[in-house]
């Protein structure tokens, strides 16, 4: 049997999964979406990625018809169905079908679309030797235009800051805000370590509200640092003694230099490998079994 896909309640094979042209999901990229991931039949975070979901639709005036319990069930019983332990979960709702305009109100059915998948492991490399950040021109989207706290199917920020990044030779870009503070990556949350205190940018410069970010901040407090949120400037990274970024799929990785300066002793930090660690042990731990 091959991979199953959920839309609107029902499973389909993989080739036949398929959307209308018409749904503004992809006319207008109108809809949000999560990315899950289960470690070992325990899907991490479930409940605040739900939450986040709601919350996303809730801000963009999308109705999600089915409630969160059964939305949790939906991705559990896609889970089973395709007997993933470890899997990568993207939750999809869309404004649905509508016509070639914008108003939404033509649209009268969000679809809902759950993919569980093999997860795709980054390069053990990454993990051991740490990544080098470039910083990139355009800015995070202007929270007062689309606050970046709404995980949106539009990324075309995100994928304008990745082409500038690669087009310079370096895989990950590192964004400002348009004032010029540091706000994130395209698609992981960045944190510094300086004289003990962990410091990662303040949600309202206009970041998404990354659920690893919480965790790390968590794990912080547990091992006993200064945990902040705060307003960071390049000058705060390049002095920084750590770094490093978190996601769903990343999870934590170091950075090990950012616009060629090199962070700390241009090695993994001490800190960071020890949250790395705790990580793993947290992905054991806090999470909805299936
Ligand atoms: N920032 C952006 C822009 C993202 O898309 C993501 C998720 N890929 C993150 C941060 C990290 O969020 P999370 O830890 O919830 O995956």
């Amino acid at each position: 049997m091959g991979l199953k896909v959920y839309i609107n309640g029902e499973y389909f094979d993989k080739k036949d999964a398929k959307i209308s042209v018409f749904d503004h999901g992809l006319l207008y990229g109108d809809g949000v979406f999560e990315g899950i991931r289960s470690y070992n039949r325990l899907v991490f975070k479930l409940e605040e990625h739900i939450q986040r979901l709601y919350e996303s639709a809730h801000g963009i005036m999308l109705d999600i018809a089915i409630s969160r319990k059964d939305m949790i069930k939906a991705v559990i019983d896609t889970l089973n169905l395709n007997k993933l332990d470890d899997a990568y979960i993207r939750l999809i709702v869309t404004r649905g079908i509508g016509d070639l305009g914008l108003d939404p109100r033509k649209c009268k059915d969000a679809a809902i679309i759950i993919i569980t998948d093999k997860i795709q492991l980054y390069p053990e490399k990454l993990y051991k030797e740490g990544l080098r950040l470039i910083t990139v021109p355009t800015p995070r989207n202007i929270p007062e235009a689309l606050n970046p706290q709404i995980k949106s199917l539009n990324y075309l920020n995100n994928i304008l800051a990745k082409i500038e990044a690669i087009n310079v030779g370096y895989e990950e870009a590192l964004m400002f805000t348009a004032s010029g503070y540091v706000a994130e990556c395209t698609g992981d949350n960045i944190f510094i370590i300086k004289d003990g205190s962990l410091i990662t940018p303040s949600s309202y410069l206009g970041i998404l509200k990354g659920i690893t970010r919480g965790v790390a901040m968590d794990i912080g407090k547990k091992i006993g640092l200064e945990v902040k949120e705060d307003v960071l400037t390049r000058h705060n990274l390049f002095t920084a003694d750590e770094c490093f970024l978190t996601g769903t799929a990343a999870e934590i990785v170091p950075v090990v230099s950012i616009e060629k300066r090199i962070i700390g002793n241009g090695k993994p930090g001490k800190i960071t490998l020890a949250l790395m660690r705790e990580f793993k042990e947290s992905t054991k731990r806090d999470g909805v079994k299936y």
